[in-house]
């Protein structure tokens, strides 16, 4: 998968060379190139920002570097991402979709964001998505990016030791994991499930089951009930 970010931050994207992303970029799964707004600045003072029209605090990003920007990196194939926390929240299932692009192009905001007509003149060449963290606003597109590409690489084939890890973790199937416990079998006094360490792998599978249930019933409601939705709207198309 090839991956450009644009920023006028590139040193906030120093963590992509650490760890498995690292590795990925290092095998060439994952083809990632940062690059400098102000490359495609033409004054002495390399302007990004100007002020609102319309008034109102802070400052707007421009439209002219962001266009010669997309420009430049966009292709056929691209699908340009913009972190914005007006977007659609971000997802596992956002994850998977974004995992099977061939080429993804990330705008990373600042200030009060980028000249809306960025997209809409994009929006006619190419996929364009907004996509939120959450129901907060950050200082800038940076962290957002880092959130995105390190779920999106995760699920790349080959990026994780055992792809199995992908099928039984949270959000796989709807449900938030089972917990989970590693040696010693009593710690401070508190014992691991006698279940686990019973070799039973069908009534361990069982256990799991239940634990991810009961666990996603108390914390996430919200999920058991889209599991619901979706398992009616199964029935209906059947
Ligand atoms: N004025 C914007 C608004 O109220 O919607 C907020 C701009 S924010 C200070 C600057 C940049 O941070 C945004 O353009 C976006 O790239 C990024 N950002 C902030 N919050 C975000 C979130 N929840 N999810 C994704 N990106 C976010």
């Amino acid at each position: 998968m090839r991956v450009d970010v644009v920023t006028i931050f590139p040193e906030y994207l120093a963590p992509l060379d650490l760890s498995l992303i690292g590795k990925a970029r290092a095998s060439g799964t994952l083809q990632l190139a940062v690059h400098d707004l102000r490359r495609w600045t033409h004054d002495v003072h390399r302007t990004v920002d100007d002020t609102p029209y319309g008034g109102g605090p802070g400052m707007v990003m421009r439209p002219e570097p962001w266009g010669q920007a997309l420009d430049e990196l966009a292709g056929p194939q691209t699908h340009l991402i913009v972190p914005s926390p007006a977007g659609a929240p971000f997802t596992q299932a956002t994850a998977r979709a974004l995992a099977a692009e061939d080429h993804l192009l990330f705008a990373c905001g600042r200030y009060e964001g980028i000249d809306q007509r960025v997209f809409d003149h994009a929006a006619a060449r190419m996929r364009v998505s907004e996509i939120s963290l959450g129901d907060y606003v950050l200082f800038g597109g940076e962290v957002a990016v880092l959130v995105v590409l390190e779920a999106i690489t995760r699920l790349l084939p080959g990026v994780l030791g055992n792809a199995d890890s992908l099928v039984d973790e949270s959000h796989a199937d709807g449900l938030l994991e089972a917990p989970m416990y590693t040696k010693p079998p009593s710690w401070r006094g508190l014992d691991v499930p006698e279940i686990l360490r019973s070799g039973d792998h069908g009534r361990i599978a069982r256990w799991r089951r239940e634990q991810a249930l009961q666990r996603t019933a108390e914390r996430r409601p919200d999920l058991i009930a889209a599991l619901e939705e979706r398992s009616r709207g199964t029935d209906q198309g059947a």
